[in-house]
């Protein structure tokens, strides 16, 4: 027999199907050691064949390293599917299996724990120890109930009781497997009864055939309907696949599933150690967990049987991978979707543009709660003009408008969230008499100065440096912050509120592992009043008491020169106004804008997100941009800045060549990035506009061409309608 072999090597040039002589009992998705050159490595068998494709003598597969395939054979099909989408082999098996599983067979992982001797009778044993010996009985009196990890009853009874005990033989330590599971809060596990409006579509799904766009607003109890949509999956033997953002994934949210699915749920997010993670992997894959919840990569969760794939806040971008390997969550889930015949609910109270034109185009189903559970309204949107705020004086971060509100919610002892999408303390620093701006040698970006530190950080590679009191040009001293950050905000709440407790979640203060979950529940628990952040306060949370929003500046994403700023602005205002009054109190948002009049703000203001729609979709059709075409990227980056432009020059030639031989490419631009260098890496791009069905016909070529000039100094990257141009 012979066995077609994925090698576990990423490189482009030996990325491809090499061909061995198989024992009997090889398998696909069996994975296998190889002798591959001078070395052995590991790859999964995909295929087995009686005849080689060529005459060469063939090697034999060394070894299998697990007794059942460990491998689906729906992964063999998706690797080949993520193929065509330009991903190596290699780097498809990667996403598959944790890391752990990789360069050797599963580890179990286990303790020891502690039971009582089952030779002996605990009655007359525990009578027999002393009375004075009182840790000694708690213990035993504890095993009575069942085991205990030894860690832990050496921490909570020491280790001279627990010894004692073993060398009396009255207590016997053994190892065993456990998971490392991370925990969640606990939540009571009663179950509302779905209103009316979620049954309608709950109904809809669980009747209905193929891919649902759920349009729900926020705080509509899209999370029940998901639940109840898993629950029946569940009912009928298969299994579930819920994701959401990395940042959703909240203790609370963990304790809602845990409390509906109890032990069946594993959880998969990157916060997770390698152990954890390959641990949940495993449950999913023995099937003592049946649903999958997690970020992105939980897409991949090893379920066979799969009814249901839930994809909450479907527009969030963390859904697309930016690094390598690349790949459209939503893409893999409908591949899955399809090979399993499960229900598919793309989830969102702002589609991306892209799905809600899939919505109206009839390719998904739109279903809609345009309500909020119970008697909760959508809070108020009001608009603060920040240049008449100039015109009368103030110059600060704080309207008047803003400051009396909070003021007012804090008097009335509810919480607040104020959200600015810029770390740090301010944007940059400015030499007043010269026009110096501190820059990365690195990257072509301006520094970030950081206050609690002193420094100057650049948010593209992390490079730090001691900051400037002098400018390093002129002399002159007197340097000028910028626009200012998060960390500037927090600084100014607290000068304007000093008896507000304030908190602030950004990528500066969420660092540490848990960090973000320990500031959420702080807040959730009502130890702060005030919560300052980033994006990241933006997602999915439900706080009860939060009656008021501030957006400090809402305009910081619509100047982007991205064909989706509008879309973004958009749905980052109407996430973080969905915060406020979730539950019997009602919310204001107070928004401040330099650009009041724009169209974005007159449709974030009444929640119309058909009319935002509507508006957006017809400047993308003028403008030719996704989803009337798809963009390709080929980014060239080179340490070079020569050799980065002329491999981008040359490439954009060979497509205008492809094009002149009549392949459906409607235009190409060679440029240089909008920022010029990162890493110490030129950045020179092509960008082609193909049609929006051309992706099967036009690609391959594209990627080709991306290939070849990766070479020497050069590496290309390939990206079909990038999230961002940088
Ligand atoms: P969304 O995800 O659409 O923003 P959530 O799922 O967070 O909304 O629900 C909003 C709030 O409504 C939550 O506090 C949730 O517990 C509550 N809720 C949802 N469905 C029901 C229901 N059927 N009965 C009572 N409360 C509900
Ligand atoms: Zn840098």
């Amino acid at each position: 027999m012979i066995a077609e072999v994925i090698v576990d090597i990423s490189n482009s040039d030996v990325d491809k199907v090499y061909d061995y002589l198989a024992a009997d009992g090889v398998l696909p998705g069996h994975r296998v050691l190889v002798p591959f050159g001078r070395q052995k490595l590991e790859g999964v068998v995909i295929k087995l064949k009686e005849k080689p494709d060529t005459s060469h003598a063939l090697k034999s597969i060394e070894r299998v390293l697990d007794p059942e395939p460990l491998i689906l054979p729906e992964f063999l099909e998706l690797a080949e599917f993520m193929r065509k989408k330009n991903l190596r082999y290699a780097d498809c098996f990667r996403l598959f299996m944790p890391s752990r599983l990789r360069g050797g067979a599963i580890r179990e992982l286990k303790r020891n724990y502690l039971f009582l001797n089952p030779e002996i009778d605990f009655e007359s044993v525990y009578s027999d120890v002393p009375a004075r010996a009182a840790a000694q009985r708690a213990l035993l009196k504890e095993l009575s109930g069942g085991a205990l990890r030894e860690s832990e009853a050496m921490e909570r009874y020491s280790s001279s009781v627990v010894k004692a005990l073993i060398v009396k033989e009255l207590i016997i330590k053994k190892p065993m497997r456990t998971f490392r599971a991370p925990g969640g809060m606990k939540i009571a596990a009663e179950k509302p009864v779905l209103t009316p409006a979620q049954q309608k579509v709950a109904d809809a799904v669980i009747g209905g055939e193929g891919v649902f766009l759920l349009h729900g607003v926020t705080g509509s109890g899209k999370t029940e309907v998901y639940m109840y949509v898993i629950e029946k999956a569940l009912e009928a033997g298969k299994t579930a696949i819920m994701l959401v953002p990395e940042i959703s994934l909240t203790p609370q949210m963990l304790g809602l599933f845990r409390a509906r699915f109890g032990d069946g749920v594993a959880i998969l997010h990157s916060g997770l150690s390698d152990g954890e993670r390959t641990d949940e992997w495993t449950r999913l894959r023995n099937g003592e967990a049946r649903v999958a919840l997690g970020a992105r990569s939980a897409i991949f969760a090893p379920l066979s049987d799969v009814g249901a794939i839930i994809v909450d806040e479907e527009h969030d971008s963390s859904y697309i991978s930016d690094s390598n390997p690349r790949y459209f969550t939503s893409e893999v889930a409908e591949f899955r979707a399809a090979y399993n015949g499960a229900k598919l609910i793309f989830g969102s109270a702002t589609p991306s543009v892209e799905s809600y034109f899939k919505a109206v185009n009839g390719r998904y189903r739109l279903l809609e709660m345009p309500e909020r559970v119970g008697n909760a309204k959508l809070p108020i949107l009001e608009t603060v003009d920040m240049r008449e705020e100039i015109k009368s004086g103030n110059t600060g971060m704080f309207s008047a408008r803003l400051i009396r509100e909070i003021g007012k919610a804090l008097a009335e002892k509810n919480q607040v969230m104020l959200f600015l999408n810029r770390r740090g303390y301010a944007s940059f620093l400015r030499c007043r008499q010269c026009g110096y701006v501190p820059k990365c040698p690195d990257c072509d970006v301006s520094l970030t100065y950081h206050k609690e530190d002193n420094t100057l950080r650049c948010h593209y590679c992390g490079a730090k440096f001691k900051s400037i009191d002098v400018c390093p040009l002129c002399g002159y001293d007197d340097l000028k912050e910028g626009k200012t950050g998060t960390e500037k905000l927090e600084e100014e709440t607290k000068r304007l509120f000093p008896d507000a407790r304030v908190l602030r979640m950004d990528n500066d203060t969420t660092r540490k592992r848990d960090a973000y979950v320990d500031i959420l529940t702080k807040f959730r628990r009502r130890e702060a009043d005030i919560l300052v952040g980033t994006q990241m306060i933006a997602k999915g949370h439900d706080f009860k008491d939060v009656t008021l929003v501030g957006i400090i500046d809402a305009d910081i994403a619509l100047y982007y020169s991205d064909y989706r700023s509008a879309e973004r602005t958009f749905q980052l205002i109407t996430q973080v106004a969905g915060r406020a009054g979730r539950a019997e109190k009602e919310g204001k948002v107070v928004m401040q804008t330099f650009s009041p009049n724009h169209y974005v703000y007159k449709y974030a203001k009444s929640y119309d997100y058909k009319g935002f729609f509507r508006n957006e979709i017809r400047a993308r059709e003028l403008t030719k941009y996704p989803p009337f075409t798809k963009i390709i990227r080929l980014l060239s980056l080179s340490e070079n800045e020569r050799e980065a432009s002329s491999a981008a020059r040359s490439m954009a030639e060979e497509i205008a060549s492809l094009k002149k031989n009549g392949a459906a490419v409607l235009r190409i631009q060679v440029m240089q990035s909008a920022i010029k260098r990162i890493r110490a890496y030129y950045r020179y791009q092509v960008v082609v506009w193909i049609d929006a069905d051309g992706e099967d016909a036009v690609c391959p070529a594209l990627y080709e061409i991306g290939r070849k000039h990766s070479h020497g100094g050069v590496s290309v990257f390939a990206e079909i309608n990038p999230q961002q141009m940088l």
